[in-house]
This record gives C-alpha cells, structure tokens and sequence, in this order.
C-alpha cells in the first residue's frame, strides 16, 4: 500500500514518459503506442570482430537513437525500466538455447561514472538479469580513462580499449557462460576487448546485447 502510494506520489512529480518521443504514459506503460509501431518486428543478430555475437532489438537511428542519448547523458536513469524490455527480448529471440550463468556489463571510469551518477550500461543489465533470473555481477572495471569511441575514426577505436578493461570477481567468470551488456553496438571494439579479457579468464562463452546497433549503408 505504501509502496503503492509512493508509487503514485513519484509518477505525480515525475510523470512517466515514453523513452522514444517524451510523451506523458500512464503508470506501469513502458512506451506510447506511436512508438510501439516503430519497433521493428524482429531483432538484430550482429558478428564483430571474427569472433563475437551480439543482439540488439533497435538500429541506432531515430526513434531509438534519441532514445538510447536521453537515457545517458540527460540523466534519466528511469528509462532503464522501458528500455531493457526490448534487450531482453531480443535475448530470448537469438539466445534461447542458452543458459546464462552471469549477466554483466561494459564498466565505465570512476571519473566518468563519477560525472553521470549512474552506468546506463549497468542499469539495463541488472533489469534484464531480473527478468532472465540469472544472477548480475560485475565482472570488469575500466582501469585507465581513454578517449571517447565515438569520438575517434573506425581505425583507431580498437587500439584506444586495449588494456583499458580488467576483470574482477574472477572466480564467476571461469567456465562460465557469460551476457555482457552495452548500449551501442558500433564497430564492436569496446566489447570485443571486453570479451576478450573475460575469456582470459577462463570464460567459456560470452554473449553480447545492446539497445541499438549502427547499421553502415554498406551492411
Ligand atoms: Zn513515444
């Protein structure tokens, strides 16, 4: 009941909104139905970097490109809810063969989580473990600041993450099966490098999803 009415209070001083367009949507709506008949029937199965998979239920364009840049830089952690339903659908889309034994995420910096207050990155993915029922773990940490991905040329971006990322806990990534999560599939260098460093460790597969993944005119 309290909770109910907390509930009721929160959505009053902070309506609801559909993470697409920021229109208003009623309690418990994930998106409004003009968005909803945007989204694509079915996801994307991307390989990157020879040897890595990821699935992703959006392209990086509009309306879902806006959608995943509001949810990261305009502080509104709240969109997490809505967009880790489309990920996690995706997941069981492409994936459902397979049992996960961690759900993890690209890390950000201490300086750069430090700046956002949240790793959005980290919110989607402890939504989707809930809703897959696989425990979240972190499992990697960001030991050195490098320039921004996007900010750099395609050629550049995969000697920028190298040795960049580290692993922890790493008595959960030996033999296991592993759904590492990001936002944006783009070249694919970020996860790569992060695939690569769990496997290191002894990791026996590991699965990426995304939000959204850039589609070049070309593929
Ligand atoms: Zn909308």
């Amino acid at each position: 009941m309290v909770t109910k009415l907390f509930k009721k209070t929160v959505d009053l001083i902070y309506p609801p909104i559909c993470p697409f367009c920021e229109s208003v949507i009623k309690s418990g709506q994930m998106w409004c139905e003009d968005c909803y008949e945007k989204f694509p029937e079915n996801g994307y199965f991307t390989e990157f970097s020879k040897d890595y998979v990821c699935v992703s239920p959006f392209i990086y364009k509009e309306p879902f490109r806006e959608a995943v840049l509001r949810f990261k830089f305009n502080e509104l952690p709240q969109l997490a809810d809505s967009l880790s339903e489309p990920v996690y659908r995706s997941i069981n889309e492409f994936y459902e063969n397979f049992e996960f034994d961690f759900v993890t995420c690209v890390p950000l910096s201490k300086k750069r989580f430090k700046k956002r207050g949240y790793n959005q990155a980290k919110l989607i993915a402890k939504n989707v473990a809930v809703k897959m029922n696989v425990p979240y773990a972190d499992l990697l940490i960001k030991i050195k600041e490098n320039a921004e991905q996007h900010n750099l040329p395609e050629e550049k971006r995969a000697s920028n993450v190298e040795g960049v990322y580290q692993t922890i806990n790493n008595e959960k990534i030996s033999e296991k099966t592993i759904l590492l999560i990001d936002d944006v599939l783009t070249t694919g260098s970020t996860l790569a490098e992060c695939c690569k460093m769990l496997e290191i460790r002894g990791a026996a597969k590991v699965f990426c999803a995304t939000i959204t993944v850039v589609h070049n005119e070309n593929n």
